[in-house]
């Protein structure tokens, strides 16, 4: 099934291709690889829909990982509010600044793997699609496509890239790897598998089980904890006091409402409002409430330019819902 199925998969991406920023049409000459590396760290957290405006900002600011380098980090950390997880965006920075000094990325995944921020699964990814090495490059869509090619339910992710780089050509290994990621996200779908628009379905074995949708076995999810919070919001003469997080640590060097940390205990307070957010590994709620004095070191922001501040998610939708508020009252 090996070459027939790649020969299929390759032929599918050729007729489906998604013309994607980061990329470029099947058999031309690769991305950059500064460009694939982007993309493939904001898809960590984010959708495609979501990604492909930010990532065409992010590039027109800095459109080489060397402008990218000697960015000021506190406007890459606000151009990258909203995309989650601040930690990658100070691996990123990191990594940038590695990558300048070394005067260019390295070509394999094991070397790109020793960069900041750099795991098993970006590292191959830029190696094979922006410099052609065949390497298995497995992300949740491949593996599922993989896992169901096969009839795996239960394995781990180490025999996943083995039974992937057996079917990966020599010739155009990245256009390989982007037709199972793309097969993966429109056809192959978690849920509800399009089996019938399928290019492998004849090669299938969880198609020939007649239950595609079982493959791979799903892990019961661990229940999040919840925590809680408190922000103040401290106003005057049309601005709101911020401050700068602690660089380490949860949406560390980000810009925020002022307000203690955060604990299990929900606290005995009368808010204007709560926020919920959900992080990876807990919940939140976050009480705001009105306080007369400034609190901690910081500065007044402009409520009317409350934009350009680079509040991440959580902090920018509390403060939509107390200016919310505030307008309805
Ligand atoms: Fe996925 Fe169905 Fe195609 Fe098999 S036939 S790879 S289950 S879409």
């Amino acid at each position: 099934m090996t070459a027939n199925t790649a020969a299929r998969l390759l032929q599918h991406y050729v007729d489906n291709f998604r013309p994607l920023p980061w990329r470029s049409p099947p058999g031309a000459p690769p991305p950059h690889p500064y460009r694939v590396w982007l993309s493939e760290v904001m898809l960590q957290q984010t959708t495609v829909a979501a990604v492909t405006p930010r990532f065409a900002r992010f590039v027109t600011r800095w459109p080489s990982i060397e402008e990218l380098a000697a960015a000021d980090e506190s406007a890459i950390l606000s151009e990258w509010a909203g995309l989650g997880y601040y930690a990658r965006a100070r691996n990123l920075i990191a990594c940038a600044r590695e990558v300048a000094r070394r005067g260019g990325f390295p070509m394999t995944a094991a070397e790109l793997r020793r960069l900041p921020g750099i795991g098993a699964y970006t590292s191959a990814a830029i190696a094979t699609i922006a410099f052609g090495e065949r390497v298995a490059a497995v992300d949740t869509n491949v593996e599922r496509v993989i896992a169901r090619l096969h009839g795996v339910k239960n394995r781990s992710r180490r025999e996943i890239e083995r039974l992937t780089l057996a079917m990966t050509p020599a010739e155009r290994p990245g256009d390989f790897v982007q037709a199972l990621m793309d097969l993966g996200a429109t056809v192959c779908r978690p849920k509800a598998p399009r089996c019938s628009a399928c290019p492998v379905a004849p090669y299938c074995a969880a198609f020939g089980s007649g239950k595609p949708e079982a493959f791979p076995e799903r892990k019961p999810c661990a229940a999040r904890p919840h925590r809680h919070g408190i922000a103040w919001w401290i106003e005057r003469g049309g601005s709101v006091w911020l401050v700068r997080r602690p660089a380490v640590g949860l949406l560390g060097g980000m810009a925020a409402l002022p307000g203690p940390e955060w604990t299990d205990e929900a606290p005995l307070a009368n808010p204007i409002v709560t926020v919920r957010h959900v992080f990876t590994h807990f919940s939140l709620d976050l009480a705001i409430i009105l306080r007369g004095e400034p609190a901690g070191e910081g500065w007044w922001q402009p409520i009317a330019g409350l934009a350009d501040a680079g509040l991440p998610t959580l902090y920018r939708r509390a403060a939509e819902r107390v200016l919310d508020v505030r307008r309805a009252a």
